[in-house]
């Protein structure tokens, strides 16, 4: 089975899962509690792919080209299964990195070395401020920052070096963190990651207002402390990296908004019910759990994939307010931010 390449000459490499819808914040830009109050708005577990299922999705799709799978959700944690299905994910033909990304608040210590000594490779904590009113109306639950903190300390003594620090920026929201987040975590081994905030979904009410621009991130840290830029560290690597000067370490900068990178983008998204997006902007997706649960083979998913992503042409940031972009679109914590 040859890689699969799409209409934009872009290669199928990286896939992200969705473990799970549900989540235990409720962040502003992501699921706002005023919106995502009723469990009616999650999906039954049965609708929820089972760990064989993903298991069965990722074999038929590494020889497609994926080789990197980021899990993801919603809040990856809270999937029971999340160690076995590691191991069974580290172990595929072709899989070479296994990363998670999680708001952090069920990482224990015994739970981070226990991730690490199944297989998986990275991990990114989300924490979007260091002052703990501030961080507890943005995740809607009053989770207090320092308990991210030690999550992302639980993770170094696990042996996940660095952590990436992921860091939503909304003006008005946060801007006043950037200088204070960056500062804290230089000359730690992590690394920040300052993301624009992005218009997904339809809850969150984005204006363009609110984004804070890649460009207005850099200046306000290097007027701190002088940067300098790195080079990419592979083929789509969405995030711009950055040296301190001074010896400080590294952060990143995601600018989806201001500077969209769809030309390099190399990723699908496996929503938890099973249906297959190809962009995180995408109102419709392929069911791969209708063509398993309708006894479907790996032989099946592949083709049906690779059909798919032949056809693929998305580059919904670059059209981003041109009008010929979808409508409805659905939700990040749904798809698999
Ligand atoms: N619950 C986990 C967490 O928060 O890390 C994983 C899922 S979350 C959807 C994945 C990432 O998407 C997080 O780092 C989050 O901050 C980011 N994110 C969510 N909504 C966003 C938005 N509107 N714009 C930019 N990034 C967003
Ligand atoms: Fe949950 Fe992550 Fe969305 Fe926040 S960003 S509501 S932690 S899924
Ligand atoms: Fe990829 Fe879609 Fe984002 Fe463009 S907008 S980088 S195609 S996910």
């Amino acid at each position: 089975m040859t890689a699969a390449v799409d209409q934009l000459n872009r290669p199928l490499r990286d896939l992200r899962i969705s473990l799970a819808d549900r989540c235990n914040f409720r962040c502003v830009y992501c699921m706002p509690k005023e919106i995502f109050g009723s469990p009616a708005h999650f999906l039954p577990s049965e609708d929820t792919l089972t760990a064989d299922e993903l298991l069965t999705v990722v074999r038929a799709m590494a020889p497609l080209g994926v080789h990197k799978v980021r899990l993801t959700g919603g809040e990856p944690l809270l999937r029971r299964d999340i160690v076995p299905l590691i191991e069974g994910l580290a172990g595929i033909h072709g899989i070479d990195d296994v990363a998670l990304t999680t708001n952090g608040s069920l990482l224990t210590g015994e739970r981070a070395h226990a991730l690490r000594s199944t297989g998986l490779s990275r991990i990114t904590v989300s924490l979007d401020s260091l002052d703990p009113e501030r961080f507890g109306r943005i995740n809607g639950v009053g989770f207090g920052a320092d308990r991210v903190l030690r999550a992302i300390e639980q993770a170094d003594g696990a042996g996940f070096r660095p952590v990436k620090i992921n860091v939503v920026v909304k003006r008005g929201m946060n801007d006043e963190d950037i200088v204070p987040l960056a500062e804290h975590f230089r000359f730690s081994g992590h690394i920040v990651r300052f993301i624009e905030y992005m218009d997904v979904g339809n809850s969150n009410g984005w204006t363009p207002e609110e984004v804070v621009s890649a460009r207005e991130i850099l200046e306000r840290i290097s007027g701190w402390w002088p940067l300098h830029a790195l080079e990419q560290a592979y083929f789509g690597e969405v995030a711009t990296r950055y040296g301190y000067d001074d010896g400080g370490g590294e952060i990143g900068i995601i600018a989806s908004v201001t500077q969209p990178f769809c030309r390099s983008c190399t990723r699908a998204r496996l929503a938890a019910d099973g249906r297959l997006f190809l962009c995180l902007f995408a109102n419709q997706g392929m069911s791969l759990r209708d063509i398993l649960r309708r006894g479907g083979t790996e032989g099946d998913i592949q083709d049906a994939v690779a059909g798919l992503w032949q056809h693929r042409s998305d580059r919904y940031s670059e059209r981003r307010g041109r009008g010929d972009t979808p409508g409805h679109r659905i939700e990040m914590f749904q798809m698999g931010g």
